[in-house]
């Protein structure tokens, strides 16, 4: 079996008084992302759709939030551990699709730096990385501002005998 798919999707609080991290960038805003890690919404999906398309369980099984290690970590580390399970079992990475919703702020502005944050830990190039953003057009959880979501979906290919 030569290719892979995967999907992910992951959720958080967002609070006053904390930074917050999408796609490895920090976007100024009155509010942030909480969790045990940075809380990085995006990166998180990315990771639970790597670790989904080889059947490998989820972000939870391998960095547990009960897990003082991960406590306020960087999530580009997350990712570059995903990654070298992926790389491990011979497998790269074809193409990234991705998608965050949330009301405030704009990401377009950011969405170039996310793309190089993330292109340059899953080892494709900017063009192979897709991140779109959609309000909830003030509906739910979302659209109140109360927390975030974001999807990925991700193509793997087998490339050596991992
Ligand atoms: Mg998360």
């Amino acid at each position: 079996m030569s290719y892979r798919i995967g999907s992910g999707i992951d959720f958080h609080q967002l609070a006053e008084g904390t930074p917050l991290f999408i796609g490895g960038v920090e976007i100024p805003h009155y509010k942030g992302a909480i969790g045990h890690s940075d809380a990085d919404v995006l990166l998180h999906a990315i990771c639970d759709a790597l670790l989904g398309a080889l059947g490998l369980g989820d972000i939870g099984k391998h960095f547990p939030n009960t897990d003082e290690r991960y406590r306020g970590i960087d999530s580009k580390i997350l990712l570059e551990e995903t990654m070298q399970m992926i790389s491990e079992k011979g497998y790269k990475v074809v193409n990234l699709d991705s998608t965050l919703c949330l009301q405030e702020p704009k990401i377009a502005p950011h969405i170039e730096k996310m793309r190089q944050v993330i292109s340059s830990r899953i080892g494709i190039n900017e063009a192979d990385v897709s991140i779109k953003a959609t309000t909830t057009e003030h509906m739910g959880f979302a659209g109140r501002e109360e927390g975030l979501i974001a999807y990925a979906s991700v193509l793997l290919k087998k490339e050596t005998d991992g």
